[in-house]
């Protein structure tokens, strides 16, 4: 071989040696990435462990706290309200009742029609709108004005027939927000969530508002009811099956009542009610333990939102933050690597992903999770590997896991504080000593993050089993009950006007 041949062969070892010497380090430097991201999920994964016995410390701290949040005003972080709600329909209830309620992304408007008999619960004409998302930050002025002026639509279109007689049309209205109640009828608004901030309204009363826009546009209806979503939804789950005395609600935001003791309420001593008991509004996502199990994630999601420092068991259950806990993770996921590729800056956009699409993500049982690829895609994110994706999916069933037992361990606190979890229950207003025989007890649900994620429900469902064991679980009835807040709050006008 000549000289110059030589070193062309050279050369071309040389090159070829570099080149695959480029595509080691690429490759090194890819798995060192695909390390680091999987390395996230697993530390991701063991903070939102949420074993039965972690759930247990939160049992008892939620028995702990309602119990406290009873005592004193200011007592404890669970607010405790009370509703002046102490007899629930029957059943009995006649005639026809309308409900205008303003949840967390919808609101609502229906008609109830009432025969004097349970069975003759005819739910009419139910309307459905999300809330324009200026009213969140608008003026009490807009946000009633707008309500009144949806009422009057809603009222035209129902031309003479439902109330032939020109009788004055009676109105609950669902309000999704924390109240403190002087009776069933008015109350002030304590602070706002889920987003809204309309400072001026804080303190105001919101039937007051409301009645107040309503007669502006000259429309013969009366506020006859101010009721939490959470009240409203008891409500119905009693009418229906009176051993129900507990609800919550999981959709925007997360809450609960239920059906307390009035020796009980300690902090309002005297407080005296025909049935002996009062429907409490717990306000419970504002309830916190240190057994919660809190990610940098959680801190960051509650440091960055319009009501830090508040609302944390909701900010770890509640629809309108899940899909944003996913998303903070995927962006620390797109920082220290580049597996999202250029358009990854859409994961820097708060509340970019909805936790509708957690929910499609989660349960997408195509083989090459085409529906996780699609949601990507509409992202902007386009070409995601499969191994990606389903890194994805794991990251949606973590933090919908820990939700769903979290939910379960605040529902099973409930249980405990009024003896229904096999135990006891804890000391409040009830004699040391005495044995609770198990009653069947009806856990009334509702909200778009329980009726429409599956998994949600079934995380939640299968840790209440774990925490209260396989015998007492059988007493324990979770019933879901779709517009449970509205109809609910309808039937409520009826029994307290009837009584
Ligand atoms: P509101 O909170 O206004 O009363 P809903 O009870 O219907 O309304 O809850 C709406 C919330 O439920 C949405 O903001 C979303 O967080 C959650 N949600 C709705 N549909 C789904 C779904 N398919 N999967 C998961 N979450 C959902
Ligand atoms: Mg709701």
């Amino acid at each position: 071989m000549g000289k110059v041949a030589v070193a062309f062969a050279s050369a071309a070892v040389v090159a070829a040696c570099s080149v695959a010497a480029v595509m080691v380090r690429r490759r090194v430097k890819s798995r060192r990435k695909w390390r680091t991201v999987v390395e996230i999920v697993k530390e991701f994964e063991e903070g939102c462990d949420a074993p039965v016995g972690r759930l247990r410390h939160v049992v008892d701290a939620m028995a702990v706290e309602m119990h406290a949040g009873l005592a004193s005003e200011g007592g404890s972080k669970l607010k405790m309200l009370l509703t002046y709600v102490h007899d629930l329909p029957n059943g009995t209830e006649k005639g026809t009742y309308y409900a205008l309620h303003l949840g967390g992304t919808y609101f609502r408007i229906l008609r109830v029609h009432l025969g004097g008999e349970r069975s003759y619960l005819d739910v009419q004409d139910v309307e459905r709108h999300p809330i324009p998302s200026h009213l969140m930050n608008s003026t009490s002025e807009v946000l009633f004005n707008f309500l009144a002026f949806s009422l009057e639509r809603f009222i035209q279109k129902e031309g003479n027939e439902s109330n032939s007689q020109g009788v004055k049309r009676e109105l609950a209205f669902t309000f999704s927000f924390p109240v403190k109640h002087t009776c069933i009828s008015s109350g002030v608004l304590i602070k706002w969530t889920k987003g809204f901030e309309i400072s001026e309204m804080v303190g105001k009363d919101i039937a007051e508002c409301l009645q107040g826009a309503l007669n502006r546009r000259g429309l013969d209806i009366h506020v006859a009811a101010l009721v939490n979503d959470t009240v409203g939804a008891l409500s119905l789950g009693y009418y229906h099956d009176p051993d129900t005395v507990v609800a919550v609600v999981f959709g925007t935001g997360s809450n609960a009542c239920y059906l307390e003791r009035t020796d009980a309420i300690i902090k309002c001593q005297g407080l005296l009610t025909t049935s002996g008991s009062m429907v409490v509004n717990m306000e419970w996502g504002n309830f916190w333990s240190s057994h919660l199990p809190r990610t940098a994630y959680d801190i960051d999601l509650d440091a960055e939102s319009s009501n830090p420092n508040d609302m944390g068991f909701e900010k770890m259950i509640a629809g309108l933050y899940l899909g944003d806990i996913v998303r903070r993770v995927i962006l620390r996921m797109s920082q220290e690597s580049d597996i999202f590729g250029p358009s990854s800056s859409v994961f820097s956009q708060p509340y970019v992903l909805r936790t509708n699409s957690v929910s499609a993500m989660h349960e997408d049982d195509t083989p090459e999770l085409q529906e996780v690829a699609r949601i990507l895609k509409d992202l902007g994110v386009s070409d995601v590997p499969l191994k990606v994706r389903k890194l994805m999916v794991k990251i949606c069933d973590v933090v919908t896991r820990r939700a769903g037992r979290l939910a379960a361990a605040g529902i099973a606190g409930i249980l405990k504080k009024i003896g229904r979890d096999g135990g006891g229950g804890i000391t409040s207003g009830r004699s040391r000593g005495e044995m609770q025989m198990q009653r069947r007890t009806v856990v009334g649900v509702e909200g778009g993050l329980y009726m429409k994620y599956t998994m949600f429900r079934e995380y939640m469902e299968e840790a209440l089993v774990e925490i209260l064991g396989e015998e007492v679980s059988q007493y324990v009835v979770v019933k879901a009950m779709e517009d449970g807040s509205s109809i609910g709050s309808a039937l409520l006008v009826a029994s307290s006007l009837q009584s």
